[in-house]
């Protein structure tokens, strides 16, 4: 049997597991390397992946970027290859070039996500589940277990809602923050990671990432207006995905922001969803608690997910 390498590149860290060991280099990426063109960095990635898979290996790659996984053709991404739109780049094909001895498999993140979730945490029953990461992005993606696919757009996407414009309350210098991907008001500008910053200021509340629990769990009013602004957006998007899709039976939330504040936004994120508004709502506090599951850290494995998708535990289909 060959060896199997799984590898986790995100923007920060290129995580690489072979067999018990799993090895963490910094990532060859925009954010690590500002200035240097997305050739050189896909050029140093390339090389470092050469050096550490060995000969006739399996190689399955989570990978930070929209992705067409049924080409591997990447569609780019702010933190890995900086904010310009890159082109595609034809991922798969350079690996593939360079160890053509290597059986290369490129997954998406958040479909590695996804099927992390769905391995840990979906129910017999569970006919549709969703994984939404809220981290330096935002991005959600949905298997229909019943038929074990994830279906994908002509492009190879599904999910792509952090850019989406957000559905918010908050007052209009909220609502008119800039994206990294150069918009305006996106579900990434208000409520990623970095945004939690930028809506603090416009809101005039002081912040600091390292204390903001403890800010929460002290009943502070002004720390709890800043989650209350920067969790709705994902409220309403997970309130419209309940209610476009009755078989969406459990939805993961996950990522660095939702796990770091773990009960704190679970209470918002769920006394949110549970306000009745109308006569069509039908989410209360029980079937709320049925469908959402809060990720804590170490609940979601891209790294075996990655695994899982090559393996055929869910098989990605434009059809
Ligand atoms: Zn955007």
């Amino acid at each position: 049997m060959s060896t199997t390498v799984s590898v986790d590149l995100g923007g920060t860290w290129l995580r690489i597991r072979r067999g018990d060991g799993i090895e963490r280099l910094p990532s060859p990426s925009a954010i690590r390397q500002p200035g240097t063109s997305a050739d050189d960095l896909l050029r140093q990635l390339v090389d470092t992946l050469d050096l550490h898979v060995p000969q006739g290996a399996a190689a399955n790659i989570s990978c930070g970027a929209a992705l067409d996984e049924q080409n591997g053709v990447a569609l780019g991404s702010g933190p890995l290859w900086g904010g310009a739109p890159t082109g595609e780049i034809p991922l798969l094909h350079i690996l593939s070039s360079r160890r053509p001895d290597v059986r290369w498999r490129l997954v998406n993140d958040v479909t590695a996500g996804l099927a992390s979730f769905a391995l840990g945490f979906a129910r017999p029953t569970d006919r549709h589940v969703a994984y939404l990461t809220i981290s330096s992005g935002i991005a959600s993606r949905t298997a229909l277990l019943t038929e074990r696919t994830i279906p994908v757009d002509h492009r190879g996407l599904q999910g792509e809602v952090g850019h989406l414009r957000a559905s918010t309350s908050a007052p209009e210098a909220v609502r008119t923050l800039p994206c990294a991907c150069g918009g305006i008001g996106h579900v990434s500008s208000i409520s990623s990671g970095p945004a939690v910053q930028a809506v603090a200021d416009v809101l005039d509340i002081r912040y600091d990432v390292d204390t903001f629990a403890s800010s929460l769990a002290a009943g502070d009013r002004d720390s709890s207006r800043l989650l209350r602004t920067v969790v709705e957006p994902i409220a309403e998007l997970i309130r419209t995905m309940i209610t476009l899709d009755p078989r969406l039976d459990r939805i993961g939330i996950g990522g660095g922001v939702a796990e770091g504040l773990w009960e704190f936004y679970e209470r918002e994120l769920t006394g949110q969803l549970a306000e009745t508004r109308s006569y069509a709502d039908s989410l209360t506090p029980e079937r709320v608690a049925d469908i959402i599951h809060l990720c804590r850290p170490g609940d979601i494995d891209t790294l075996a997910g990655a695994d899982a998708i090559a393996d055929g535990f869910l098989r990605v289909t434009k059809l």
